[in-house]
């Protein structure tokens, strides 16, 4: 790091701030500017908090030469991270984009629920998604039947052999979640609530972790860093938009940059979810199309039996004749354009 000293600092700030950092072994070296005193600080921040640095008197300001999420960054690991399932399916790295898709919530009616798996499973998709504890706006909203829901995803993975994504609210009910689910999703609303994070971060599944509407990308890459620090590095990213001024005919903005940004400063996949990130079902194809032309490890889709009638995000979900046309196209696109990552990839230097 280097430590910008005040224009006023005096000679004692500057030997108090060199005296810490040499106690803690870092090696210093002093810049005396005409203005500013400059220190360059090379050592192990985990054994000294800058915040500590930056608490000091005559200090003006710390620069970072490395990003502070340093499991997540591809200064660790400059290859692509890649989940592998036991049936095989992989996520991230040069593997052909995956598709997760179903219903926001999964509901009563177990046969729509099938029916949206069927079609999933038939066209190659392979995850189905959907809710069994439900982050709700209004605690008038349906919020998910728990436990039964949970149940129906598994018997939809057991009948197609889809790998089953479901989110996981309260780290009360981790064990139950993981009896039932292939890959925990935690939500945006959720992505920095450190206790589920450190929780997901001990278990050994793998976790698709959602950007929280109002985080920069170096927190939500913190947010992860909080999972592979407790201990599981199998993190699935997900861009699903942002809170912004303008939500007149969008629910969110969603931040199609933060796709070759995070491949550029992290070695973990990311997808994009046009559902959330638009709120409007016919941006679900051209905002699938652009993450996939970024570099997007795959796609995450609402997919309703009938949206009309859908409890929960029935505006940004496809129909089933909806997403065969809509992920017809997209693999017609992922084939013609040979969107294999090594080619999506941005070169990282
Ligand atoms: C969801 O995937 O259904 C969901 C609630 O997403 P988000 O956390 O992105 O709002
Ligand atoms: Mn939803």
């Amino acid at each position: 790091m280097i430590i910008i000293m005040e224009r006023d600092a005096t000679a004692e700030n500057i030997k108090a701030v060199t005296d810490l950092l040499n106690e803690h072994e870092f090696r210093v070296i002093v810049h005396e500017g005409d203005v500013h005193t400059v220190i360059d600080a090379l050592g192990d921040k985990t054994t000294l908090s800058p915040n500590r640095i930056d608490a000091m008197d005559g200090v003006m300001k710390i620069k970072f030469i490395r990003e502070p999420f340093r499991l997540a960054s591809r200064d660790r690991k400059s290859d692509d991270t890649v989940i592998e399932f036991s049936n095989g399916v992989k996520v991230g790295g040069a593997n052909r984009p995956v598709f997760m898709v179903g219903p926001c919530s999964v509901e009563e009616d177990y046969d729509g629920l099938l029916e949206v798996a069927t079609a999933a499973k038939e066209l190659g998709c392979q995850f189905l998604r959907g809710g069994a504890f439900k982050p709700r706006t209004s605690p008038y909203d349906f919020d998910g039947l728990g436990e039964k829901a949970l149940k129906y995803l598994a018997q939809a993975r057991e009948a197609t052999g889809l790998l089953v994504v479901t989110e996981l609210m309260d780290v009360e009910d981790l064990d139950l979640v993981c009896d039932y689910a292939d890959v925990i999703q935690v939500g945006a609303r959720n992505m920095q609530n450190f206790r589920l994070l450190k929780a997901v971060g001990k278990c050994n599944k793998p976790v698709v972790l959602k950007r929280g509407p109002a985080s920069t990308i170096r927190e939500f890459l913190l947010a992860a860093e909080h999972i592979l620090y407790n201990g599981n590095e199998q993190v699935i990213l997900c861009e699903r938009g942002l809170k912004s001024f303008d939500n007149a005919f969008t629910r969110n903005l969603m931040d199609i940059a933060a796709v070759p940004v995070i491949k550029k400063l992290s070695h973990l996949p990311i997808i994009v979810d046009p559902s959330h990130g638009t709120g409007q079902r016919y941006l679900i194809e051209p905002m699938a199309k652009a993450g996939l032309v970024v570099g997007a490890d795959g796609v995450m889709v609402e997919v309703h039996h009938n949206p009309a009638t859908a409890l929960s995000d029935g505006k940004q979900s496809l129909s089933i004749p909806q997403f065969r046309e809509v992920f017809t196209k997209l693999n017609k696109m992922i084939d013609t354009l040979h969107l294999e990552r090594s080619m999506a990839i941005p070169n990282v230097e």
